[in-house]
């Protein structure tokens, strides 16, 4: 998973750069296993070993873009299609999008495309169309697939993947690409209707067991594909504590008792209790977040979590090339045709608030970010997603034969195109929505099945089963200046944490010092040469703790989206990091 994370990003930004050279690669692998070092400690894989594994698939990749990124495709560019139909030659000419997100509500589907990418595409004798030419140019999803086996679940992937990309560029996607690293194979995924249908099919019937909540799907009984399943450990521990299933029921008996067999009663009333708190909260949620598609921004901005009809100030777009995700576009928005007395200040929309990047034709989530800044006239986003020349359709677009897009671009800063430009010129409307749901549930769920887990023993029984913290007969050694100026039950609470084996909870009614006594308690515990976790459920509340340390010495590294964080405690603390 993690090297296939790496493999991905390594091909993403190759393709990106338009430069497969060793060098660029090697430049490339270095910075992506550094950005992953955190997996990597926890496989316990050394930097050197990642790294010579990654360059022994550097060839691979070489070879890959050498025979199928051109210009013109080659003889050598074939690329297999499943149906037994003669092989067709492709060149891939033009990367349109990377990770490119699409929400497709049409659909009910959301997913991440590895590339999209325009290909030109020559069909052999067989496949010629009536009019006789053998040439098309289509625009097409590209997965790449770090294993080594062909499998079901990547065909139906790339399969929904044309349906999403058909909603976002509006075209007729016909097929997708799957490449195979290990194998250095192309194939060609056909978006074949019937199938598309029994895909949608089947995503229906899971999504009404979603919506309902009352009941999963039945496990599938199928002891060879459920041992091999990524998601079998939430899928037991679903099946135990919310629907009383046991290793019969499961139909993988061992395996299933392998994983289950430590979890009791009081584990499923604890489970239990927080998933249906979970639905309820997710349902409320979800219910504001499909506004998105079923109001309109008019709709929308009467109840101030929408601006409709804006378009981009051209002169005010910049790329962060250093910032490889979210905050890496910047863009100032304007009303296309304020009335008189309109204020973007007049809002449920705030700096720092998450928001969602439409369009008013429908195409969803266009780009994900943060506000930050708003004025009378403007408002300005950071958002993770490119929005100008994005899906810009060239003048000698066809939609049959020639789905040709403007491809990527990453200037620093964005120039007007003049106006000798070879593209269709149309003013975008946008709509920038707040993101209700930003953080979703799914991390939330998925922490309760983990606590579930049987690798998450001691956490469970301190959590769950409540058993008692542990705590040392005396604290440890650590240097305080200044406790003079604490009372005696700060002091007590200092004493307390410092003696915690497990965790110590203090508690204090508001005004009792519980922020004094917590700055303490991190200079108590960087004293022993500590790294400190601070956390809390408003960046705020971390912010305040913070300016109380603002003289110390040590450093504090700032986790979190830098227009979320006043300025404040970012001019005050040095050294900070954000
Ligand atoms: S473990 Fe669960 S989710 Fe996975 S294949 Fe089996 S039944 Fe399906």
């Amino acid at each position: 998973m993690v090297y296939g994370n790496v493999l991905h990003a390594l091909l993403q930004a190759a393709l990106e750069q338009h430069d497969f050279s060793t060098q660029n690669l090697r430049f490339h692998t270095d910075r992506i296993l550094i950005d992953n070092i955190e997996s990597l400690y926890f496989l316990r894989e050394e930097l050197n070993t990642a790294g010579a594994y990654v360059e022994s698939k550097v060839p691979l990749l070489q070879e890959w873009a050498n025979i199928f990124i051109s210009s013109k495709p080659n003889a050598k560019a074939t690329v297999k299609d499943h149906r037994g139909k003669e092989s067709p030659i492709i060149a891939i000419n033009k990367l349109l999008d990377i990770e490119e997100r699409i929400w497709s509500p049409l659909y009910g589907l959301k997913g991440n495309i590895d590339a999209t990418v325009q290909a030109i595409v020559i069909e052999p004798k067989a496949g010629r169309s009536s009019s006789g030419s053998s040439e098309k140019t289509l625009t097409v999803p590209l997965e790449l697939k770090t294993g080594r086996s062909e499998a079901m679940e990547h065909r139906a992937q790339t399969m929904l993947y044309t349906l999403l990309m058909s909603d976002r560029y509006d075209i007729n996607v016909s097929g997708g690409l799957l490449y195979y690293l290990e194998t250095n194979e192309m194939i060609r995924v056909p978006a074949i209707r019937n199938e598309l249908r029994e895909l949608i099919i089947k995503r229906n019937h899971v999504a009404s067991f979603i919506l309902s909540r009352e009941s999963l799907p039945h496990m599938l009984q199928d002891p060879h594909a459920c041992s091999r399943c990524y998601a079998k450990i939430s899928c037991f521990v679903c099946h135990k504590l919310l629907e009383d299933g046991d290793a019969n029921s499961s139909g993988v008996h061992e395996t299933f008792q392998d994983e289950t067999s430590h979890l009791n009663e009081k584990h499923k009333a604890f489970f239990k209790h927080w998933d249906t708190l979970l639905s309820k909260e997710e349902k409320d949620t979800v219910k504001l977040r499909r506004e998105l598609w079923s109001m309109t921004s008019p709709e929308r901005e009467a109840a101030g979590r929408c601006f409709g009809k804006l378009v981009i100030v051209p002169e005010f777009i910049a790329v962060d090339q250093s910032n490889p995700k979210i905050n890496r576009y910047t863009y100032s928005f304007r009303k296309a045709a304020p009335p008189a007395d309109f204020s973007f200040l007049e809002s449920q929309i705030n700096e720092g608030d998450p928001v969602v990047v439409s369009d008013e034709k429908g195409h969803i989530a266009l780009a994900i970010g943060y506000v930050f800044q708003i004025s009378k006239t403007e408002i300005t986003l950071q958002v993770d997603r490119r929005l100008h020349n994005a899906r810009r359709r060239q003048k000698d677009f066809d939609e049959e034969s020639h789905q040709v897009f403007d491809g990527i671009e990453l200037p620093a800063t964005y120039q007007c195109e003049p106006h000798s430009s070879p593209h269709v010129t149309e003013t975008i409307l946008f709509r920038i929505d707040r993101d209700e749901f930003s953080n979703g549930m799914a991390k939330i769920r998925n922490n309760l099945i983990q606590l579930m887990s049987k690798e998450a023993g001691k956490h469970r029984r301190l959590i769950v089963d409540l058993e008692t913290p542990e705590f040392k007969e005396h604290p440890a050694a650590y240097q305080l200046d200044c406790v003079s100026t604490l009372n005696e039950d700060q002091k007590r609470a200092i004493n307390t944490v410092m003696s915690a084996r497990d965790y110590a909870l203090v508690l204090g009614m508001p005004g009792t010092g519980k922020t004094t006594t917590l700055s303490h308690i991190i200079r108590a515990l960087v004293s022993q040469g500590k790294s400190v976790l601070l956390t809390s459920y408003t960046h705020t509340a971390v912010d305040n703790i913070l300016l109380k340390m603002k003289d110390e010495k040590f450093g504090v590294l700032r986790l979190g989206n830098r227009s979320k964080v006043p300025l404040t405690p970012r001019k005050s603390i040095r050294p900070y990091r954000c």
